[in-house]
């Protein structure tokens, strides 16, 4: 059940309706608005009449929600989720975002090119994993912990924040002090006891949804960190597998609008998985914008035909460059802002 406050509701009146509703057998979850408080109440209580909230002192409108995802439900939040970041970047406000690097972290060469070669694109988020989730066991497994320093190394230097991949409970600890964000995997995407560890920690999560799991069950995935009481989640749409074998992945850019609808977190598009092919990458990134993504996640690197990983689906400079370019027409005429090209940026410099 959702109750909204109205507007010059007290806090004695919000106070009295937490305590009818856990009386009843909810658990209450109070999100408080610039406009009004939102309370979401979380649970089964078998007898409840949803009319009887209606009538009490301060509430606007009380509301039987019936879909499975409570807090992760537009309802929660009508306004939307603006996650903000330490050093001021928004994500969910009105500047769509660009996340943008390897896919691996390689070395301290390649990631710090990276990282300029990105930043001067406009890009606001360095991506890159240091623990990679690996089709084939024998494929290269990551850099681990001394992939994460170069991260933390690189995103103090460059102003950029660091998103990289979760793989397992025991990494959390470990990446906190690394990390701007942690990004749970497609694989990983309904691994319910690494989210419920998400869940405790203060720290935003990017969650993507898995090769074949629908938009509910993506939202279901978002439930179990939100409840644990960490409400910074972005989902992410990175293609799922359907019967196309010329993409490594169908891109479902109808995802985008769906879960604005039916959700108030962040969405953030990732082309360069949803298609497989560095050419189809522009086009699918270009349309995500178009379509309403908060944000983009792409794979650059300063020369992709030498990556370790995921070299096929991965952007040179130049190209990401260019979409950056292309992005900085879409997005006016789609209501939204992006990053202007950094004044006097250095020429991203091309590994030969
Ligand atoms: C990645 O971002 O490099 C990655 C492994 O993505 P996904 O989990 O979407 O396959
Ligand atoms: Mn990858």
């Amino acid at each position: 059940m959702i109750v909204a406050m109205q507007p010059n509701a007290t806090e004695e009146q919000i106070q009295d309706v937490v305590a009818r509703m856990i009386e009843i057998g909810f658990n209450v979850h109070k999100t408080t608005g610039t406009v009004q408080t939102i309370l979401a109440g979380v649970g089964t209580p078998s007898q409840f009449d949803v009319k009887d909230f209606d009538e009490l002192a301060g509430v606007a409108e009380a509301v039987r929600i019936s879909s499975p995802y409570k807090l992760a439900g537009r309802g929660f939040r009508p306004e939307g989720t603006v996650i903000t970041f330490p050093n001021g970047v928004k994500v969910g406000g009105e500047e769509v975002v660009a996340m943008a690097g390897p896919c691996s972290v390689e070395s301290r060469e390649q990631i710090f090119l990276a990282a300029e070669q990105v930043k001067a694109a406009g890009a606001k988020f360095l991506r890159g994993g240091a623990y990679k989730p690996r089709s084939s066991p024998y494929s290269f497994q990551g850099m681990g912990v001394e992939g994460l320093k170069l991260l933390r190394e690189v995103g103090d230097k460059t102003g950029l924040l660091i998103i990289t991949e979760v793989m397992e409970i025991s990494q959390i600890e470990v990446m906190l002090p690394y990390i701007d964000c942690f990004q749970v995997g497609a694989r990983n995407m309904q691994n319910f006891n690494l989210l419920r560890e998400l869940g405790k920690v203060r720290k935003p999560v990017l969650l993507k949804r898995g090769i074949a799991a629908t938009i509910e069950e993506l939202l279901l995935s978002a439930e179990y960190i939100l409840a644990g009481g960490n409400y910074d989640v972005m989902l992410c749409e990175r293609g799922i597998r359907t019967y196309e074998t010329y993409t490594r992945n169908t891109m479902d850019i109808s995802a985008i609008p769906v879960i604005h609808h039916l959700s108030h977190l962040p969405i953030i598009a990732d082309p360069s998985h949803g298609t497989g092919k560095r050419a189809m990458v522009p086009a699918m990134a270009r349309a995500s914008v178009a379509a309403g993504a908060d944000g983009l996640i792409i794979e650059v690197h300063p020369n992709p035909d030498k990556a370790v990983s995921d070299g096929a689906q991965t952007l040179f400079p130049e190209q990401f460059e260019k979409l950056m370019n292309e992005l900085r027409i879409i997005a006016p005429a789609v209501g939204r802002t992006i990053a202007p090209a950094p004044v006097n940026a250095p020429e991203p410099a091309v590994v030969a």
